[in-house]
């Protein structure tokens, strides 16, 4: 979480060959990303990221200053969002309802709108709560899909007990992600249909969730590789694909 965000504001336009440019060449020639703090500049970060003159490291900071100027914008409505779901979405006052239940309290004051550094759509966390992505997340489906996946994150820890962090057996977790992805309606067919073009139908929900759920397993601090991911997630596949608690079935 340190190091990864920091804008670099000693970024310098000098290259190797600049000792004789003149004014009007200087900088206009390099790769890296200049600090966006004039108009200039950020005509320069623009200019050099759409001609692909933009180096690898430049790009990526690229994107992230630019995330950071529009972050108001984007937590703003992703609160908006969140609060109109919370009142009105279906699936979402279910699952909030459930968790109540259960003796947990989720609600905007827990479920938080953040630009996040790493390509991420949200995270669920006992004692943080929810975190979503609203650089990642941009409308307001997609945002439902998002908070109904961490809220059975949430419904899996006050259920099972299920501690999702380092120390915890990966096991949990795989299980958590099959039910996350499977009941939170990310695998709908039209979504990945029209993401993914003309993919093969049958089946198709399953290997979605599948999917989904071995990237999510990966991406913990105790997963290995991929390979120790897709074996956790078809050691427990069975007994997790089934268990759609709180639901009586596949919401949709
Ligand atoms: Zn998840």
């Amino acid at each position: 979480m340190a190091e990864a965000n920091s804008s670099n504001p000693n970024t310098s336009t000098s290259t190797s060959s600049d000792t004789t440019t003149t004014p009007a060449q200087h900088g206009w020639n390099g790769s890296a990303f200049l600090p966006s703090d004039s108009w200039l500049n950020r005509t320069k970060n623009f200019y050099r990221m759409a001609t692909s003159q933009m180096s690898a490291a430049g790009a990526e900071q690229y994107w992230w200053d630019s995330d950071q100027r529009t972050s108001g914008f984007d937590c703003a409505r992703c609160e908006k969002n969140r609060d109109e779901l919370l009142k009105t979405s279906p699936i979402i006052v279910y699952m909030r309802h459930n968790i109540a239940q259960l003796g947990g309290n989720l609600g905007a004051h827990n479920i938080r709108c953040r630009t996040c550094p790493e390509k991420a759509e949200g995270g669920f966390d006992h004692e943080y709560g929810i975190r979503i992505c609203a650089n990642y997340v941009g409308t307001k489906k997609k945002l439902e899909d998002v908070m109904a996946h961490e809220m059975v994150h949430a419904y899996d820890h006050l259920r099972f007990k299920t501690n999702l962090d380092r120390d915890s057996d990966l096991r949990h977790s795989a299980c958590s992600e099959i039910r996350a992805s499977n009941l939170s309606g990310e695998c709908r067919w039209a979504n990945e249909f029209f993401k993914n073009g003309f993919m093969k139908l049958t089946n198709h929900h399953q290997e979605c969730v599948r999917r989904r759920a071995v990237l999510s397993v990966m991406a913990r601090p105790n997963c290995k590789d991929d390979v120790e991911a897709v074996k956790v997630v078809n050691e427990v596949w069975d007994s997790c694909f089934t268990d759609t608690r709180p639901f009586d079935e596949i919401y949709r």
